[in-house]
């Protein structure tokens, strides 16, 4: 096993194995994640997409360890980050990690800045934190390269969240997410609410990411446009579960996709389609405190077969394309 890992690790800066999360309810158990599987490798961009409640957030939260107290538990399965397994590891450990070598860009994020701190000062809050050997001058001219990237003007640190328009608060968490140069970044819906043009800014920027630091970035999403124009590979995540992870070419060239993605990929406009509406996926999500024993897409799926009621699908794979579904195994096996 510990060389199993010591190889994995060479390999992928996260994997994430058969990963099991569960919400205890006063009324039920949800079950977010059910054997939930992701590698990332260094300097990658991986979009992962899915409808509400399929579990992305929860995946971030589990890697930095921030279910909620009490409530979030990790029942199975293991998340290595290089040769250690986060499941184990202690909160003292995980204070020196989050922020320094894994970031998060959260939902909503700025509306957490503290609207009595000039922004300077709270991105320098976390250089005080993780280089606390650092000189209060090195610290400043690092405030002010890293707000140059972001685009705001390092003259403007000294003002207050108030003082900057949405787009350029969002680029300010952002800022506060990369000070410290991490090595993975977690961003949950970075550029959800800001218009098009300030997106693209962002995206541009988390971009460039690679070339600056190596950074890994796992971009969370609805947005499948934003996903192919940004990303190196995507994984599409149903109930819990990885169900088609692959190159961006593999999963929107559209020759080969899990019924799910076909769905999610049918609800994209298309501007140069004489269709009169767009074709929604029948049903919901189905409910994660009562799974079934097959597929979990079963009731919303157009090619359910008998087995997949019965059975819960493995994953096939061709040129490092996988796809969690019965209808391969039958076509391909
Ligand atoms: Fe549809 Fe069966 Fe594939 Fe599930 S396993 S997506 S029900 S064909």
């Amino acid at each position: 096993m510990a060389q199993d890992i010591q190889s994995n690790s060479e390999k992928f800066l996260l994997d994430i194995r058969d990963l099991h999360v569960q919400y205890h309810t006063d009324d039920a158990v949800v079950c977010a994640l059910n054997g939930f599987n992701l590698q990332v490798r260094r300097g990658e961009k991986l979009g992962l997409v899915g409808e509400t409640g399929a579990g992305k957030t929860t995946m971030a939260l589990s890697v930095l360890r921030l279910l909620p107290e009490k409530i979030g538990k990790i029942t199975a399965g293991s998340i290595l980050y290089g040769e250690d397994d986060l499941v184990e590891q202690t909160e003292a450990f995980m204070l020196g990690l989050r922020g320094r070598r894994i970031s998060m860009i959260f939902q909503d994020a700025m509306t957490s800045l503290n609207p009595i701190v000039s922004v300077g000062d709270q991105i320098m809050e976390v250089l005080d934190l993780h280089a606390p050997g650092m000189s209060r001058h090195e610290k400043s001219e690092r405030v002010d390269r890293i707000l140059t990237m972001v685009g705001i003007p390092p003259a403007r640190k000294a003002e207050f969240p108030y003082q900057f328009s949405g787009g350029m608060k969002q680029r300010i968490v952002i800022a506060m997410a990369l000070i410290a140069e991490p090595e993975l970044l977690l961003a949950d819906e970075p550029t959800t609410a800001l218009d098009v043009t300030i997106q693209a800014q962002i995206l541009d920027m988390m971009g460039r990411l690679k070339e600056q630091f190596n950074t890994a970035v796992v971009l969370i999403t609805h947005d499948l446009g934003v996903v192919a124009e940004f990303c190196d590979r995507v994984a599409v995540v149903y109930a819990g579960k990885v169900v088609e992870e692959g190159t961006v070419e593999q999963v929107f060239g559209r020759a080969r996709n899990h019924p799910y993605t076909v769905g999610l990929l049918n609800c994209i406009p298309d501007l140069e389609s004489t269709a009169a509406r767009l074709i929604p996926i029948p049903g919901q999500m189905v409910d994660p405190t009562r799974l079934p024993p097959g597929c979990a897409f079963a009731d919303r799926c157009a090619h359910c077969m008998d087995v997949c009621r019965r059975e819960p699908p493995e994953m096939n794979e061709r040129d490092g394309h996988r796809i969690l579904c019965h209808l391969f195994k039958e076509r391909e096996g």
